[in-house]
């Protein structure tokens, strides 16, 4: 019987592993390379004439309409930096629903009929492109016939060029709308949505006496990923397919010695780190913190906090960028959610804030939050936005691979509720009542040993199990999926923090007008806010079974599943709120539910396919291999006169039934009516797909602990996680 070379050979391959070459140069430091790559202000100050480039600036820091005039010069000197920097190509990069980025390049050459060829870039070329739309989910919002498409240039995130050893592109970051104006990416809203927030908090900033400059949101994402060697990542079609193990064992040893979290990196996985941070830096990324993640094989990076619009283009650029540089150190960077059942899941934590250049970040609460009005005021903001719209914001993270996640203890609930901490969770209680008198200050820490300082501690302390927390000068927003887009969940925070500013200015607008003083008419906003979306903030153990339903009984969303979330996008309330803020239109946000839909339908069905195909061509086969080899032992055993035991026979005969069971079932469930729109399709998918996968499944892990180990076929999850 011939055992499975594939697994076999990959395990020898690894062992045989060679590093790259490191790729920094000798004497270099990250502070020369960063942002070399990047069409920065620095650059554009030196490149343009003085008039072109306050113009630019004042586009992008004051959000001025950009002057059509100014493109030209723009374009022009793009186009001499990046052939500088070796680039023969530009290319339009825009970020269309399929949740990847999408890029068109062309060449900056063109032939002028000498026989030679000039480097042409206009204004026009650089402001606007033409990409085919028609092959991008539009959710129904064209037909298959109309296919233009735009790309437009977003002046506020910077072009940069994208290195290959075969030659450099110039990328710059676009919108993506339809021939009638219609958004077909998730660039466009967050900018819509981004532009509505700030209007209202310039609002509020008037009433506190300021003259403000333009708010901006941040964003802080923090992204969770394993690694694997890549050796293990071609021998499983479920990877390749799926981004996720749709077979696999538990690992004798798991993370139950919390051995992992913060451990030594290991060298190969350092050395990655040190490539990759390189590469963002060229690209002018914030890297900043690495460690080691709680599961073997995961890990974590988090970039400086940037404005939100930048952060999120930075971020699919990070995740891009992660998976070449993997490959060149023989590994794969898996941003699935959840790669390895029973194995914690990989989550992308965006750390939210607001503010500008005159007054700073507007959620610092101060030592003493509770006389700091203003913040307290933008605090109720998030308060209110979150306990209004739990289920948008639930949307905004749901997909088919999130809902293996969330909910799971090792991630937040699928309730969105907001923690505060001690010291602000204090003052809001007081303000329940009237006013807030005092604040729970800092405390120190007696550590107990003369030679070491005392040190300070927070004023409150943090709680991993709430989705939307309070983190000392942010919120932290902990659902969403490793593997998303940040600019969804952005969008939405901001869509709903300009519907609770919109409502905090009328109000304290109205009153001042009235002759209120403004202390009291915020005083008395305050304790409305609390009292009427108070609510929302729970500060207990979100894994625990108690919450589930004391937040039932506070009216809070349950939406455990991305079918549950998704029609949150089309409720009354939130079109309302998309129109009133000009993010989507209905058809808009119709689309999206649609697309939202036949995301979660497809990824499921490609699941299922595989899981089919696995089990019948890999699992089965290795099954009956086994089985033939026990039943020709037992022959053997019988002509020699020896009675055999047929435990071992009859165990494997009675799971590969079951296997065969599983297949069954599941091809026909795949055969299956599975409804004719969206909604069914999706429901079907839900319902009698992902049940007829766990069947194939349950059946294919229990043959992985009987059959011989030199005839299974795949990666186990031990090979792929303590391997590397
Ligand atoms: P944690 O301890 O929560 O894991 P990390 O250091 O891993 O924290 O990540 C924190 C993230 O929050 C970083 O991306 C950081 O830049 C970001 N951050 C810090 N301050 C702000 C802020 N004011 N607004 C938004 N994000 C912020
Ligand atoms: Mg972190």
């Amino acid at each position: 019987m011939s055992a499975n070379p594939v697994r076999l050979q990959a395990i020898t391959d690894v062992e045989a592993y060679v590093p790259p070459a490191p790729s920094c140069v000798p004497g270099e430091t990250p502070g020369d390379l960063f942002g070399a790559n990047v069409f920065s202000r620095t650059v554009m100050h030196k490149r343009l004439p003085k008039s072109v480039f306050r113009s630019v600036v004042a586009t992008i820091d004051d959000s001025q309409v950009l002057d059509p005039q100014v493109a030209d010069a723009v374009a022009s000197a793009m186009k001499d930096w990046a052939i500088e920097k070796g680039a023969t190509h530009y290319a339009h990069v825009f970020y269309p629903l399929t949740g990847f980025t999408a890029e068109k390049h062309d060449g900056f050459f063109d032939p002028v009929g000498d026989g030679t060829a000039l480097a042409e870039f206009a204004g026009k070329t650089l402001v606007q492109g033409e990409p085919d739309a028609s092959s991008f989910p539009n959710g129904g919002l064209r037909n298959t016939f109309e296919a233009r498409g735009y790309t437009g240039w977003d002046v506020t995130s910077p072009a940069y060029i994208l290195e290959n050893p075969h030659g450099n592109t110039l990328c710059i970051p676009t919108v993506f709308i339809s021939m009638t104006g219609e958004a077909l990416d998730h660039k466009t809203p967050l900018l819509r949505a981004q532009q509505a927030m700030a209007v209202h908090a310039e609002r509020v900033l008037t009433l506190f006496g300021h003259t403000p400059s333009a708010v901006v949101s941040y964003c802080g994402p923090e992204q969770e990923y394993f690694l694997i060697d890549r050796h293990f990542f071609v021998a499983r079609p479920d990877l390749l397919n799926s981004g996720r193990t749709l077979f696999g064992a538990k690992p004798p040893k798991g993370q139950e010695f919390d051995d992992h979290y913060f451990g030594a990196i290991p060298e190969r996985v350092l050395g990655f780190m040190a490539d990759t941070e390189r590469e963002l830096f060229k690209l002018g990324i914030p890297a900043k913190t690495r460690h080691n993640e709680v599961a073997p094989g995961q890990f974590e990076i988090a970039p400086m906090f940037e404005a939100a619009n930048v952060g999120a283009d930075h971020q699919q650029l990070l995740m891009t960028t992660f998976k070449t540089v993997a490959r060149k150190h023989g590994m794969e960077c898996l941003f699935h959610e959840k790669p390895f059942e029973g194995v914690n899941g990989s989550g992308k934590h965006v750390n939210f804030s607001l503010g500008n250049a005159t007054e700073g970040n507007l959620l610092l609460p101060g030592d003493t939050p509770h006389d700091n009005a203003q913040f307290l005021v933008f605090c109720a903001a998030v308060i209110r936005a979150v306990h209004q719209y739990g289920g948008l914001l639930r949307a905004s993270v749901a997909s088919a691979s999130n809902d293996h996640r969330l909910g799971a203890n090792e991630a937040p609930p699928a309730i969105i509720s907001i923690f505060l901490g001690d010291q602000l969770a204090g003052v809001f209680e007081q303000l329940a009542k009237g006013p807030a008198t005092s604040s729970k200050g800092r405390g120190t820490l007696q550590i107990g040993v003369d030679t070491l300082p005392v040190l300070p501690t927070d004023p409150g302390d943090r709680n991993r199990t709430s989705p939307f927390a309070f983190t000392g000068n942010r919120f932290e927003f902990r659902a969403p999926g490793s593997l998303q887009s940040v600019a969804g969940p952005m969008t939405t925070i901001n869509a709903i923090m300009a519907e609770a500013l919109d409502h905090i200015a009328t109000k304290l607008e109205t009153a001042v007008e009235l002759g209120t003083e403004l202390n009291e008419a915020v005083q008395s906003l305050l304790t409305e806010l609390i009292t009427d979306h108070g609510s929302v903030v729970f500060n207990g153990n979100g894994y625990s079974d108690e919450w589930q339903v004391e937040a039932a009984e506070r009216g809070l969303p349950n939406l455990r599943t991305t079918l549950d979330a998704l029609p949150e996008l089309i409720t009354e309330s939130s079109v309302q709120l998309f129109e009133r803020y000009g993010i989507f239109t209905e058809s808009e946000a119709h689309s999206r539910y649609e697309i939202g839909l036949e995301h979660y339908t497809q990824s499921i069905m490609v699941e299922a396919l595989s899981t089919l195909e696995i089990g019948q061509t890999s699992v089965l086969p290795a099954a009956v291999r086994y089985q033939t080899e026990l039943a020709t032992n037992v022959s053997a055993l019988r002509t020699a006169g020896v009675e055999p035991d047929l435990d071992l026979l009859h165990e494997i005969t009675s799971v590969i039934d079951d296997l065969r069971v599983g297949i069954g079932a599941l091809r026909l469930a795949l055969d299956g009516d599975h409804g004719d729109d969206g909604l069914a399709e999706a429901t079907y998918a839900q319902t009698a797909l992902l049940p007829a996968m766990a069947t194939v499944r349950a059946a294919a892990d229990a043959l992985e602990a009987v059959v011989a180990d030199d005839l299974w076929p795949l990666p186990t999850y031990q090979e792929m996680l303590y391997i590397l």
